[in-house]
């Protein structure tokens, strides 16, 4: 054995992050490929959406009405001569060159806006009789109209590579004809869990044994991340077999391990990456749950010539620890290496329900259940066990965050409340 040496690296929750954060930004995007537009909700744009022509592509009217020339209706009611109509669609032909003084044109949501008019009036200030219309309000220039390129000009940029498909970025690319599009692929993903005492889903556990939650609690956060989780076989808490699942993991995008980062005897996964020479950039952060977490970066002598070097999560076993330090570490390095322009981890405020008590020294992200409706949105901890506790985690929608210097939070009090 090496007997490496683990310098011990505890770092502040901002710090850990910013560490994250410092190294994400120096990732390459991954290879492109072509998707149909309605297979590319979530993943990440790898070219820009451009306008192909201007938005809209003619002045819009935005109510049904009479296009009119708003100083026509400086003196109200106003008497006004309807020279046509136009709909959404209209054939450009049909469409009046444009409107002289004293003439309306009766008009659509979404149809064109001829020349000469300036506003549209809303069908409700207005009364047609035959070939006129008395029109009883007033209008501003613009009013109701959405001039010609307002919302973009030809060849603007509507949608920035590195960003993630919302259903409004689809409708974006949908409108300016783009049935397919370019994203990244999916980054790989090696989720290793470890134990002794961890088994398969389906298998019978004995006694003293418990179940795998934690790699299927991964799959689920990497392809929302928008990663593509790969299964390793449990590995035991024994250097040899750890150190050859470590190696196998190094030669994909990332590496997420769970289990065995505590102090315990057999907690040997910060020594096998030790051996293999690996980069710690830190090895916890002062939170709860998820204090031991590991964050580095090593090479896979294996596959070295392919990958220089993966970054890697050593992620606290517990399962509720596994959930809240992926969030805070492992998911901006993924959506770096799914190809995401990095963004901040922001919180929401909610109100407290119920006092809380911890002990200070540790920013806590507890499990807590948002309720409450409209604006009156409030917040209360979960009763539970501790970070082992996956039914109190599962039954609750977010995770109250506490700052490292309270002791006591009163009910009333806003605080910040990280979505799930
Ligand atoms: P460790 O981080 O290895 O000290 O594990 C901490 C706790 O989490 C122990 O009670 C483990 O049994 C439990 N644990 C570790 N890995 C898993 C897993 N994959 N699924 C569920 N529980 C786990
Ligand atoms: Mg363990």
């Amino acid at each position: 054995m090496a007997g490496a040496e683990i310098v011990a690296n505890v770092l502040s929750f901002e710090d850990a992050r910013r560490a994250v954060e410092h190294q994400a930004v120096l990732v390459q995007p991954p290879e492109t490929e072509i998707v149909a537009l309605d297979d590319a909700a979530e993943r990440v744009l790898a070219e820009p959406v451009l306008a192909d022509r201007d938005l809209p592509p003619f002045p819009r009217s935005t109510r049904d009405g009479y296009a009119v020339r708003s100083a026509d209706l400086r003196n109200l009611p106003a008497l006004l001569e309807v020279i046509g109509e136009v709909r959404a669609g209209e054939k450009p032909d049909k469409i009046p060159a444009s409107i002289g003084v004293g003439q309306a044109l009766s008009i659509m949501t979404g149809a064109p806006v001829p020349a000469g008019a300036d506003a549209v009036v809303m069908v409700e200030y207005t009364l047609q009789r035959g070939r006129q219309v008395e029109v009883t309000r007033g209008a501003e220039t613009g009013e109701n109209i959405v001039a010609r390129a307002a919302e973009a000009s030809h060849g603007a940029v509507l949608a920035e590579r590195g960003s993630r498909l919302t259903e409004a970025s689809i409708a974006l690319a949908a409108s300016v004809g783009k049935s397919k599009l370019a994203v990244y692929r999916r980054p790989k993903v090696a989720v290793l869990t470890t134990g002794d005492e961890i088994v398969e889903v389906d298998a019978d556990p004995g006694p003293t044994q418990i179940r795998n939650s934690n790699g299927h609690s991964l799959a689920v956060q990497i392809r929302r991340a928008g990663g593509d989780p790969v299964p390793f076989p449990i590995a035991p808490d024994e250097l040899i077999g750890l150190r050859r699942s470590i190696e196998q993991g190094l030669a994909s995008d990332l590496l997420l391990m769970t289990g065995g980062v505590s102090m315990g005897r057999y907690d040997l996964v910060e020594q096998v990456l030790a051996e293999l020479h690996t980069e710690f950039f830190f090895t916890g952060a002062k939170i709860q749950p998820g204090r031991p977490v590991v964050f580095g970066r090593g090479t896979s002598y294996a596959r070295a010539e392919q990958k220089p070097s993966t970054y890697f999560f050593g992620l606290p076993g517990n399962p509720v620890s596994t959930m809240v330090t992926f969030e805070l570490f492992a998911r901006p390095m993924l959506e770096a290496l799914a190809g995401m322009s990095p963004r901040k981890l922001v919180f929401l405020y909610a109100k407290l329900k119920s006092e809380i008590h911890v002990k200070p020294g540790l920013r806590r992200f507890l499990p807590a259940t948002m309720s409450g409706e409209f604006e009156n949105s409030e917040v209360a901890l979960v009763p539970w066990q501790g970070s082992g506790d996956v039914a109190a985690t599962a039954r609750a929608n977010c995770y109250v965050v506490i700052p490292l210097d309270r002791e006591r939070i009163s009910a009333g009090e806003f605080v910040p409340v990280m979505m799930r």
